[in-house]
């Protein structure tokens, strides 16, 4: 989509606001310039954060949005963020885009493009190319492993929730 495209409102801009105080505050506290926050369906902040990569956190995923959604979905005791929105002070990497498929967030407001990233050094143009090819090209590459004890997980999980 063109950014053209979205429509933003006066309750968007203030929210933006917020994620980009976030990525202030993490860049006084020596992380990377990134912020995020997440509203539910009734524009109640539901949860915050910004960057936390550091080699001290030695977590290579905190990033702002992961960061927010972990924090929203603890304050909601829930995995799904459905009818939520999250601000983010940048574009989402691919990482945090499929956390907001895999938690159910219906929409997603950014400020800086990963155009604008990609100058300063944040680019993850090589994480799109790496999943346009195959398995085998990638620069770590999957290997499928047939072995009878994975699929074994499958059943037993869904022998005990009662999957049909
Ligand atoms: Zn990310």
């Amino acid at each position: 989509m063109d950014t053209s495209d979205v429509i933003c409102n006066d309750f968007d801009d203030e929210m933006m606001k917020i994620a980009v105080d976030y990525a202030t505050i993490s860049i006084g506290k020596g992380y990377g310039p990134f912020g995020a926050v997440i509203v539910d369906d009734k524009n109640n902040i539901v949860g915050g954060g910004h960057n936390l990569v550091s080699a001290e956190s030695c977590d290579p995923t905190a990033h702002a949005e992961i960061v927010a959604i972990r924090d929203a979905c603890k304050n909601l005791n829930s995995t799904l963020l459905h009818g939520c929105t999250l601000y983010t002070s940048c574009e989402p990497c691919p990482m945090c885009l499929a956390a907001t498929y895999w938690s159910r967030i219906e929409r997603v407001v950014y400020g800086n493009s990963k155009l604008d990233a990609k100058q300063y050094g944040f680019d993850d143009s090589f994480i799109y190319e790496e999943l346009a090819k195959e398995m085998p090209e990638r620069r770590s590459p999957s290997q499928y492993f047939d072995i009878i004890l994975i699929i074994h997980n499958f059943s037993t999980f869904f022998y005990f929730h009662n999957y049909t």
